[in-house]
């Protein structure tokens, strides 16, 4: 254990003040033991995997930030087919190429995502039209009001667009996770129009794991969305806010509002989603104003140079920096369309200013 250690360490920001305490737990056991120990003292636990989803404040964490650090990955097959169970700490990209390298398909699309194995189902990451929960098999959590171990199906996770009942509830921790996988190197059926014209395929049809993942990651690559130290562009927290979901009352007003802005020959992105039409949060952001690299290039957190729905720490940010800007751009889209952006991260001893 070590003391009032900072948390930027351990956040693909690299921002946040101190914990009271930081504890690497390297196996299930340990974790499950240090977990149950602070529950019982009343200390406050901050779980993390890759911190890559997380804006801590500056002020830091009052309690002990407990790092998820047991790794593992196992194979196996059932009646319905392939599947790989992995320890919660176990990094994501790593889980994934070494399911296409087994000849697997499935996690290919999920390719370059960072952070650790058991975080995926927190907000069921998703990525090029396919997310965890479609794949996802089954979850072990503990549960810190009982104390116990038990294996949850996805129907019980309230997996929704980046989102479940495990985001920001303090009351459960993922020990192991498990996918369902395709035999004989098949990707899952290729729902992104991008990605489908990169790799030449028609949309719905199915390629070869190894290729979608390679396609994968060079698309995100350019994007500024596979972490690379060297490059301030991926200090971030991925996409800052999720893609809104207008409500079929709304829907009208908010598209004449934005093709008051950019004219009507401008073809807004919209997909039908649960409970209304959902717009790209990255496409509004531009058409409001807001250029890549905004606000300039002195400023210590700026939007990525690659992508305007990251918002990143330039090497001397901190928290109140990024709040700031995050909250500049919420208020910029709202001005422009009537378009309220949600934040994705989790946010801890911290919040966007009203
Ligand atoms: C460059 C970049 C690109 C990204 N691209 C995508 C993308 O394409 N799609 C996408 O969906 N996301 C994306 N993200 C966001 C992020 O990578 C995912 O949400 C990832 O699953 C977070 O995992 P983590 O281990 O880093 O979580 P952390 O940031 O460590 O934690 C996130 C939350 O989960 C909690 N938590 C951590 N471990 C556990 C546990 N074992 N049990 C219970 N709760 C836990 C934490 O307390 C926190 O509330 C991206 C982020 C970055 C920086």
């Amino acid at each position: 254990m070590t003391h009032a250690q900072s948390l930027s360490a351990y956040t693909t920001l690299r921002l946040g003040g101190p914990a009271r305490a930081v504890v690497e737990c390297a196996d299930t056991l340990s974790l499950v033991e240090t977990v149950t120990r602070l529950d019982h003292a009343g200390e406050p636990v901050l779980l993390i995997g890759g911190g890559s989803n997380l804006v801590i404040g500056d002020d830091g964490f009052g309690g002990t930030a407990v790092i998820v650090r047991s790794t593992g990955i196992e194979f196996g097959s059932d009646d319905d087919g392939p599947f790989v169970t992995a320890a919660a700490g176990t990094d994501w990209d790593e889980l994934v190429a070494a399911t296409v390298d087994a000849g697997f398909g499935g996690l290919e699309c999920l390719s370059g995502i960072p952070g650790a194995a058991g975080t995926t189902p927190v907000q069921n990451v998703g990525a090029y039209g396919v997310e965890v929960g479609d794949l996802l098999r089954g979850v072990e959590l503990l549960d810190r009001t009982t104390g116990g171990r038990e294996w949850v199906a996805p129907s019980d996770l309230g997996l929704g667009y980046r989102t479940s009942k495990l985001k920001g509830a303090d009351t459960h921790v993922v020990l192991t996770v498990s996918f369902r996988l395709n035999a004989d190197a098949v990707s899952e059926p290729i729902a992104y129009r991008e990605l489908a014209q990169r790799l030449g395929v028609d949309e719905g049809a199915t390629a070869s794991a190894r290729l979608v993942r390679e396609v994968v990651l060079g698309l995100r690559v350019g994007k500024g969305m596979v972490l690379d130290a060297e490059d301030h562009d991926t200090w971030s927290a991925g996409s800052f806010f999720t893609n809104p979901v207008i409500g079929d009352d709304r829907i009208d007003r908010v598209i004449a509002a934005i093709t008051d802005r950019v004219g009507d020959d401008v073809r807004i992105p919209r997909f039908p989603a649960d409970g209304g039409t959902k717009l790209s949060a990255g496409w509004l952001i531009e058409r409001a104003g807001f250029t890549r690299g905004y606000p300039d290039e002195q400023a210590p957190a700026r939007l990525s140079t690659k992508h305007t729905l990251a918002l990143t720490n330039r090497g001397d940010a901190t928290t109140d920096d990024l709040v700031t800007l995050a909250a500049d751009v919420r208020d910029g889209v709202r001005d422009a369309f009537g378009v309220e952006l949600h934040p994705e991260p989790v946010f801890v001893s911290c919040s966007l200013p009203r």
